[in-house]
Parts: structure tokens; sequence; C-alpha cells
């Protein structure tokens, strides 16, 4: 079978010791491609040929942001002209639904378009400075930061990716992406996009591999300036740990356990339907995901009723037959789901729907779950304090507001939240107490290229998409000029 290879310095290439990987359909548990399985010596030479690019001939920081601006237009006009073939790549190795695929694929087309946009837009600035040397004027130039390295996770491959890349890109970065190892299918196309529109050799690397061994070896690099990293608390850590050696410049965007807050006045059937795409889009495996559902408790009984109702009548299946509920991405996943629900159950949480594994008909092939929800969750559970990843909530009853806020922000995480009221102002009082990074007041998980994407607390820090995320990727140089030159008469005076 062919074997998907590393994209290093402008060609494609076997890791480095021969190993490959065999990539699974979740959905059916077919065999979707064989890839090249890195190791650190691979990471290394990947590295090396951004290192190349960058302080060698610089051919990418050096081109004009108008130039470089047009390669990532291409990138974004190619992304859309194969629109479909990388949505279908997605949904099959990530086990998604098509039409979710689709909509990642339109927003990485626009990511692109956004970037390419903005890093023709002012930058920098000019400041009035003080005149103790003699008259003197200011100006900061924003530079890329260098050699960027980037680990991203298996739920949005595709999206993933792109919010790192065409950031870093558009600032003048040279870059090694090392997708997750599970997902990596979406990447190779994309890369295949990069070649065509002829970014300068070594501008954008492929690495694939595992995160322990490929992955390790770019955090833990001396030659890489920045690594960024969108995947777990856990890896977030280590990663942190492992960059401190040269003090690259590190941005973690990390897990979630995020509080969707229903008072009572909420509109009824939205709240219901927004609190499903908060927890069941991408089957949960979303890092926002609201998979804490605190509601008043007057609305408590009716609440859940109703998302009882709909959640049973969600469709599972195939990714490729546009379900509502797709396949869980792998083994290890689907049972890391299946544990938390075993665990609530026996920690005394009631199963009001869901709860188990779909092995009827077609679905006996692939990994599915059913859409679960939980009740009478107290605080101290597991299923309240960690993140599942999965189609799995847990909801919790409050009383007063400030007991909601309270219990909304007791978490280590801090990634996102909701609230639904009809009272606007107590949705902006509430919204000013929660500590997270990423928000939504009546509606739930609509993200968006241009707003910053990133959390608090454990959830990580830096900021992806929107302006900041192009700062990110960028250093900021002061450059001072003198206006008289000539002696100062500083010495000797
Ligand atoms: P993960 O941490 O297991 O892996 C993420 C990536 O890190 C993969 O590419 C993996 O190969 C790599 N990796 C693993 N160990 C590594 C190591 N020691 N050094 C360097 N790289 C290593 O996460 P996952 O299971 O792929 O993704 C799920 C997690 O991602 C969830 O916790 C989810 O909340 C989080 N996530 C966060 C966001 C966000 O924007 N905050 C978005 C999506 C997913």
């Amino acid at each position: 079978m062919h074997v998907e290879r590393n994209y290093i310095n402008g060609t494609w290439q076997p890791a480095a010791r021969g190993a490959t990987r065999t990539i699974t359909d979740p959905g059916n548990g077919e065999t979707l491609a064989v890839v090249a399985d890195s190791g650190r010596e691979d990471s290394v030479q990947a590295v090396a040929a951004a290192r190349a690019a960058f302080y060698g001939d610089g051919a990418w920081r050096r081109m004009s942001g108008p130039l470089r601006a047009a390669r990532l237009f291409a990138v974004a006009e190619r992304i859309e002209a194969r629109a479909r073939e990388l949505a279908v790549l997605d949904s099959r190795n990530s086990g998604k639904p098509l039409r979710e695929a689709e909509a990642d694929v339109a927003d990485a087309a626009a990511c692109f378009r956004y970037y390419a946009g903005l890093i023709g837009k002012p930058q920098g600035g000019v400041y009035e400075v003080g005149d103790g040397f003699g008259p003197m004027h200011a100006y900061t130039v924003h530079e890329p930061v260098g050699v960027c390295a980037l680990v991203t996770p298996w739920n949005y491959p595709l999206l993933m990716a792109t919010g790192k890349l065409a950031p870093a890109l558009a600032a003048g970065n040279c870059v090694v992406l090392k997708p997750s190892e599970l997902t990596p299918l979406s990447a190779i196309a994309l890369f295949r996009i990069f070649e065509e529109v002829g970014l300068p050799a070594g501008t954008a690397n492929l690495v694939l591999g595992a995160g322990p061994e490929a992955g390790h070896a770019l955090a833990a690099s001396d030659d890489v300036d920045m690594i960024t990293f969108t995947g777990s608390t856990r890896t977030g850590q280590s990663i942190a740990a492992a960059a401190v050696g040269n003090l690259k410049k590190v941005g973690l965007e990390l897990g979630g356990k995020s509080p969707n807050i229903v008072f009572a006045d909420a509109d009824f059937e939205g709240a219901v339907e927004w609190a499903m795409i908060g927890v069941f889009f991408n089957q949960g495996e979303v890092c926002s995901a609201g998979s804490r559902i605190l509601v008043e408790e007057s609305l408590k009984e009716r609440f859940v009723e109703r998302l009882a109702e709909r959640a049973r009548a969600l469709r599972i299946g195939y990714g490729l037959d546009n379900p509502d509920i797709g396949a869980i991405v792998s083994p290890a996943q689907l049972d890391k789901v299946l544990g938390f629900i075993e665990r609530a159950s026996a920690q005394g949480a009631r199963l009001v729907c869901g709860g188990a594994r779909v092995i009827d008909g077609a679905c006996g092939r692939g990994l599915f779950v059913q859409p679960t929800i939980f009740d009478r969750c107290t605080p101290d559970m597991e299923l309240v304090r960690e993140e599942v990843f999965g189609p799995v909530v847990a909801v919790q009853t409050f009383r007063t507001e400030a007991e909601a806020i309270a219990m909304a922000n007791d978490t280590r995480y801090g990634l996102a939240g909701g609230v639904f009221t009809a009272d606007g102002s107590r949705a902006l009082r509430v919204m000013k107490e929660i500590r997270a990074g990423i928000t939504w007041i009546n509606c739930y998980n609509p993200t968006f290229n241009e707003a910053p994407w990133g959390g608090y607390k454990m959830s990580g820090y830096g900021r992806d998409l929107g302006v900041h995320g192009l700062q990110e990727y960028q250093q900021i140089k002061q450059v001072n000029i003198n206006l008289r030159p000539g002696p100062v008469g500083w010495y000797g005076k």
C-alpha cells in the first residue's frame, strides 16, 4: 500500500526509521491509509529545514506582505476547489458528520483568507518619546518569531491545523506542523496544496508521528523559537516543561469543563437546542463543549425531560451518511467515554438517557456512543470535574444567580461558558463574573476566525484566531531614531 510521507524542505520523504502507522476509519474499522510514523530524528530534520529557510535566505519572511498574502489567498482558493475531498477525508478519518466536516473546510478557507487580508493591514505604532538624549522618535514593527512548531489534536483535524498555519505563515514564520497521529489525512492534503502554490522550500514542513516522540522533540528543541499546541491539559503541561530549555514562546489551547447556565426565564426551546449543540456537536469531542448544564431548579424537570426527548431522537451513524452524531475517534477514546459513564452511575448520578455503546446494525462495525445525559450531579463528582470529550453531559441545579456563578467557576478549567436568560442585564452581570476565555449569551459553540480563542486557568494561555492570533506569531521590535545626529555631550558635562 502507498505510504503517505513527511513533507520536509519541499520534498515528500518517509520516516527516517521507515516506520509506518495504519490510519483507520472509526466509523467502520476500514483501513484508510498508511502513513509515516516519525520519531525524534524526523522532527529534528524538519526543524533544521525550517531554520535554514528562515535564517538562511529568508525567502518567505523577506517576501513582501502582498506577495505572501497572494500565496495564502491561493491556498484558500484551492481548499475551496477541493472542499468535497477534504471534508470526506476529515469525516472518514475522525468520524464526524459530513456536514460538520464541510463547515470546517469552509472555515479553513476563510481562515487563510482572513490572515492573508490581515497581514496587509496597518501594524505597529509610532510613539512620542522623552528627549533626555535629545529629540527622538520611536516606532514599532511586527516581525515573525522564527521557527514555529505547531502541534494539533484530532477533533478538528483541518481546522486546528489551519488556525495555526494561516497566521504563522502570514506573519512570515517558517513552520513545522505535527498533526495528531490519529487524523493526519487532511493535513497531508493541505500540504499538497502548499506545494502547488509554491511556498519556498522549508517554509512549511509536515511531520507525521506520535506525540511523545515526534511532538516532544519539537517542544524540547532549542532550534524552535515558538511552540503552539492544542490538546489536553496534561500534554500541555509536559510541552510547557519541555519548552523551558531555550525559553521558546509557548501557546497552549487546552481542555475544558465548561458551564452552560440556563435561567428559568430563558427562551425554552432555544435553550434546549443550543444546549444540545453545546454538548453533542462533533460527538461532544469539542474543547469548549458545554458539558456541565447548570439549570435553575424550578425549570429543571421540564428542561431535562425535553433535552432527553431530543437527545433520544438524534440520528447516530456513519459520518458520510450525515448523521447527527458520528463515530468516536478511536478505541481508546471510546473506552475513556464509556469509563466516565460507568463511574458517573457508580458515583450516584442519575442516568436520564443514553449511556451505552451503539452496536446495532452498521454501527456495530464502528465506535459509536449514545448521547448521554446524567442529572442529580454533585460538585465533587468526576463527571462534573473532568473533561470527557464525548457526548456526555452532567446536569446540576441552582437556586440563585450567585450560586450559578459560584458553581460555574468551581473548576480548574476556564475555557468557555454560556448563559441563557431573557434578562439582558443579568446576562451581562453573569458574563462579567465567568472566568473563561470564550463565552456565549443565548447561544453556545459558534466560533469565528475573526475573534480570539483561548482559555483562562488550566485551559491554557495565548490566543488563536483574530488579530491576537496573528500577534502570537509575531515579535514586536522597537526602533528608536535620533532626530539630531551628532555628539550628544552626555560625557564630560
Ligand atoms: P493530546 O494532548 O493527546 O494530543 C494533542 C497533540 O499533542 C497530538 O498531536 C499528540 O500527538 C501530541 N502530543 C501528545 N503527547 C505529546 C508530548 N508529550 N509532547 C508533544 N506533543 C504531544 O490531545 P487529543 O486527545 O489529541 O485532543 C483532545 C484534547 O484537546 C482535549 O483535552 C481537548 O479539550 C483539547 N482541545 C482543546 C482545544 C482548544 O482550543 N482549547 C481545541 C481542541 C481540542
